[in-house]
């Protein structure tokens, strides 16, 4: 039977980490018991979040989204905040099922850190930061330097993510997901638009074709540069053959692997097909819809 220590705020939560640096953070358990009842971990001693109220909740901080770590899914799919990050809520949306939603946090995904992990392509492409409280005090982070490796990431053993913050929607985006069946299912592939009409901005990021979210750059600023921001109608629009281009060099930046899910050829051909869609979907111009 492992110590359960149940801290009310940051603080505490960060000084009984450090009182027992062996033991395991529980946000929703969605994963952490599935650990835990696999046999692949047995905690010691378990510092829960379910009492921190800081760390849940989304809020604005200027022209960004502040998204607390224990937010859950469901919170995530409320009107108001889906308005704010639509690419989060699409990516909450498709993750397991209700029960799961009602759980499963954005902080417990980032700790999980899987390739698989929906909201982990999001972040990547709308150039999130990720906040952290350790023994040292808070730091930020960026999204594409938190994760170093399947199930690994650059944070320390006494930290704990506190926050995710992310730009207000200030443009389209998308979050699309194949996996072998349409509910309760894991990410064979993925890929999230996020864009700044504004800045003309455009971030892409892929899941589950490499060991962590990937976020490419090249075609990000092809998709930037081929896009015509100063259309008159709607956010822009692009020509098929750009997106077409864009899709090829999604599926070029990809890594994935062959696995019981999926082979690699068909990961690479799927986030290649769907970053051609979301970009097309996002500027549509006449014609461009055919596949
Ligand atoms: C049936 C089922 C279906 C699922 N479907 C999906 C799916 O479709 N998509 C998907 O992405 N995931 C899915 N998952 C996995 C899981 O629900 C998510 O990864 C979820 O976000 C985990 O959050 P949690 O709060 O439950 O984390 P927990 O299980 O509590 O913790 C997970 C890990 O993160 C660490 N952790 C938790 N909070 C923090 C924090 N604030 N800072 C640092 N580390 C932290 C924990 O110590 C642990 O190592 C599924 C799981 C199940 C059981």
């Amino acid at each position: 039977m492992a110590d359960v220590v149940l801290p009310t705020t940051v603080d505490e939560l960060v000084a009984a980490r450090a009182a027992a640096p062996d033991a395991l953070l529980l946000a929703g358990g969605t994963d952490l018991m599935v650990a835990v009842n696999a046999g692949w971990t047995a905690p010691r001693s378990v510092v829960a979040l379910r009492r921190v109220d800081a760390l849940r909740g989304v809020r604005v901080d200027g022209d960004e989204v502040v998204v607390g770590a224990a937010t859950t899914y469901r919170d995530l799919l409320a009107p108001d905040v889906a308005a704010l990050v639509p690419a989060l809520a699409q990516a909450a949306r498709t993750v397991g099922s209700p029960q799961i939603r009602a759980a499963g946090t954005v902080g417990g995904n980032i700790g999980t850190a899987s390739p698989a992990g929906d909201t982990l392509p999001v972040l990547v492409a709308a150039g999130a930061t990720i906040e952290v409280a350790g023994a040292d005090g808070a730091r930020s982070l960026p999204a594409t330097e938190v994760f170093v490796g399947v199930k690994r990431t650059a944070l320390r053993p006494d930290e704990v993510v506190t926050a995710v913050r992310l730009p207000a929607a200030a443009g389209p985006q998308a979050y699309k997901k194949v996996g072998v069946r349409n509910a309760m299912v894991i990410a064979v592939a993925s890929v999230a638009l996020v864009v700044d009409t504004g800045r003309r901005r455009v971030g892409l990021g892929l899941g589950s074709v490499g060991p962590v979210p990937l976020f490419v750059p090249d075609a990000s600023a092809f998709a930037a540069g081929a896009i015509d921001w100063d259309a008159a109608a709607g956010p822009g629009l692009i020509d098929p053959g750009a997106a077409r281009r864009f899709g090829e060099m999604a599926a070029a930046a990809s890594a994935p692997i062959d696995d019981h899910r999926s082979t690699a050829a068909y990961r690479r051909h799927a986030v290649g097909v769907m970053a051609a869609r979301a970009l097309r979907d996002a500027f549509p111009t006449a014609g461009s819809h055919a596949a």
